[in-house]
């Protein structure tokens, strides 16, 4: 029988959602996105999710994957959203819009969890998945299960946090050919191989569909490998963790 379930990736500029079939992790409608309202204010950014579930006429539980450290759907940093989270039950505020239960998940670990769960790429040992985007995220996985809100993007490398150092804003920001910034990134990844000595790396986030081109720039020993369900990793982990937690 299909586990039909919401899955909702909310990032700093858009917000995708589709209904996705939590045992296959196969997505069932189209996966649409609309732009985060700015500012992203709790208030905004909810009424948003709700607008995102009329337009899949779901009625039901939802999962969401959120840029912050979640525990018990409680968002606890906010780096590259809203300082106004911090301290906000994420999962009673949008029931409380939407009327339906939510389950909410820092969205790196929803996006790891799509490729542990349905990618096949091999997962035993430590997997380090890192998405590079406005922020870097990660999620930690040993054979596939997740250590959670690790926030990789926050060790501090080069006098900073490393996402201000390498990520896909950071690239823009210090207008860095592809080659320069592969060549940041790489250090980072050898900063993380002297750390946690993963057996592999997955890279998702927005940058991750320009994989092939920065691949061989970004070797460290490590093998390394591109998110099988690039943009949509989000939205199928957070189905599939909602599907765990509420059904
Ligand atoms: C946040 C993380 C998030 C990452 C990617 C970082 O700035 O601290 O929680 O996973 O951005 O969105």
């Amino acid at each position: 029988m299909q586990k039909i379930i919401a899955g909702i990736d909310i990032g700093g500029t858009g917000m995708k959602g589709a209904l996705v079939d939590a045992q296959t992790g196969e997505m069932v409608t189209e996966r649409l996105r609309i732009l985060t309202p700015q500012p992203a204010t709790p208030e905004r950014v909810s009424q948003a999710v709700k607008e995102l579930l009329i337009k899949l006429e779901w009625q039901g539980p939802v999962g969401v994957g959120f840029p912050s450290i979640i525990n018990k759907n409680i968002a606890l940093s906010a780096e590259n959203i809203s300082k106004e989270w911090i301290g906000v039950d994420i999962g009673k505020l949008f029931e409380k819009e939407c009327g339906m239960p939510f389950a909410i998940a820092n969205d790196a670990d929803a996006a790891g969890m799509a490729e542990m769960l349905f990618g096949s790429i091999d997962k035993t040992g430590v997997s380090m998945f890192l998405t590079i985007g406005t922020g870097i995220g990660s999620g930690l996985f040993l054979d596939g299960k997740l250590l959670p809100n690790t926030e990789m993007g926050h060790l501090i490398f080069y006098g900073d946090i490393a996402e201000k150092y390498c990520s896909n804003a950071a690239r823009k920001q210090h207008k860095l050919s592809t080659k320069r910034w592969a060549e940041r990134f790489r250090q980072y990844l050898l900063h993380l191989n002297r750390l946690f000595s993963p057996d592999r790396f997955i890279i998702g986030g927005g940058m991750s569909n320009k994989f092939e081109i920065f691949e061989d720039w970004i070797q460290t020993g490590t093998p390394v490998y591109s998110s099988q369900f690039k943009n949509a990793a989000g939205v199928i982990g957070a189905a599939a963790i909602a599907a765990d937690r509420l059904l």
